[in-house]
C-alpha cells in the first residue's frame, strides 16, 4: 500500500475519528480546527495539528493544500463554514475533496460547489444498518455505489453442485467471487468448484439480483 497524505479540516467527533484512524493506518495526517482545544486533543494522535480557519483560502494555501491526496472537510453543524471551506479547498488546488453534509440540502450545495465526494455519515450509517437488519442471511456486505454490492450468503441446502451447473450468473445475474467451505475459503473459484450444503458464498451483483438470490436461498 502506498501511504498517502490527508488533510482533515474540523475536529469534531467525525473529523477526529477519520484523522486518528488514518494516522493509525500509517498515513500522513494533518488535522486542523479553529478551536485550540480540539487541536490540542489530537496533537499526539496525528502527524501534525494546527489552528486554522479553513474558510480562509490563504490559510489553506499556506498548508500546501495541493500536496495532499485527499482533503476531508468534516465541519458539520456550521453549514456556512463547511461550504466556504469546501470552496476554499477546491480553489486552492486540492485534488480530491470529501465533504460531510448534515442534510440533503447541504449535500446538493456541496456537490454544486465542487466537492468530489459528499457523505452524510448519519444517513449513510442508517441505510447500512437497515440493510443489514433487513437481510437476516447477510453476514457481511460491501456497498459498491448505490446499485451494486458484494454480499456473503449462507446457501443453506438450496444450492448443490458445480458453479458451472448452478449457473448463477445467468439465473440470477450474480457472480460468485468466493466460497467458504466451513472456514476454508476458496477465492475466485473455478467453474468446476462444488458448492455443498451449508457453505457460504460471496457474490457480487446488482442489489436486486443479490436480493432475488437471497430470497431463493431462504425459501
Ligand atoms: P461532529 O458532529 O463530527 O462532532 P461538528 O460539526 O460538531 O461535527 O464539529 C465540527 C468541527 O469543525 C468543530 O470542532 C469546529 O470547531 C470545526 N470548525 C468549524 N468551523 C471551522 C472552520 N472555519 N475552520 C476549521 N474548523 C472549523
Amino acid at each position: 500500500m502506498r501511504f498517502k497524505q490527508f488533510l482533515v479540516i474540523g475536529l469534531g467527533r467525525f473529523g477526529t475519528a477519520v484523522a486518528t484512524t488514518l494516522y493509525e493506518l500509517g498515513h500522513e495526517v494533518v488535522a486542523v480546527d479553529v478551536e485550540e482545544e480540539n487541536v490540542q486533543d489530537v496533537m499526539n494522535l496525528v502527524t501534525h495539528a494546527a489552528i486554522v480557519d479553513a474558510t480562509e483560502e490563504r490559510a489553506l494555501r499556506n498548508l500546501g493544500i495541493s500536496n495532499f491526496d485527499v482533503v476531508i472537510v468534516a465541519i458539520g453543524t456550521n453549514i456556512q463554514a463547511n461550504i466556504l471551506a469546501t470552496v476554499a479547498a477546491k480553489t486552492s488546488g486540492a485534488r480530491y475533496v470529501v465533504s460531510k453534509a448534515v442534510d440533503d440540502v447541504s449535500r446538493r450545495v456541496l456537490e454544486k460547489v465542487g466537492a468530489d465526494l459528499v457523505i452524510r455519515p448519519e444517513h449513510d450509517m442508517g441505510v447500512r444498518l437497515a440493510r443489514q437488519l433487513a437481510m437476516p442471511n447477510l453476514f457481511e456486505s460491501l456497498d459498491l455505489g448505490s446499485d451494486y454490492s458484494v454480499v456473503e450468503l449462507d446457501v443453506g441446502d438450496r444450492l448443490r453442485g458445480t458453479l458451472k451447473d448452478l449457473n448463477l450468473i445467468n439465473r440470477f445475474g450474480v457472480q460468485v467471487i468466493a466460497i467458504n467451505h466451513n472456514g476454508h475459503v476458496e477465492v475466485t473459484p473455478r467453474a468446476e468448484e462444488v458448492i455443498s450444503a451449508h457453505d457460504k458464498i460471496v457474490v457480487v451483483g446488482a442489489n436486486h439480483s443479490v436480493e432475488e438470490l437471497r430470497r431463493y436461498l431462504n425459501d
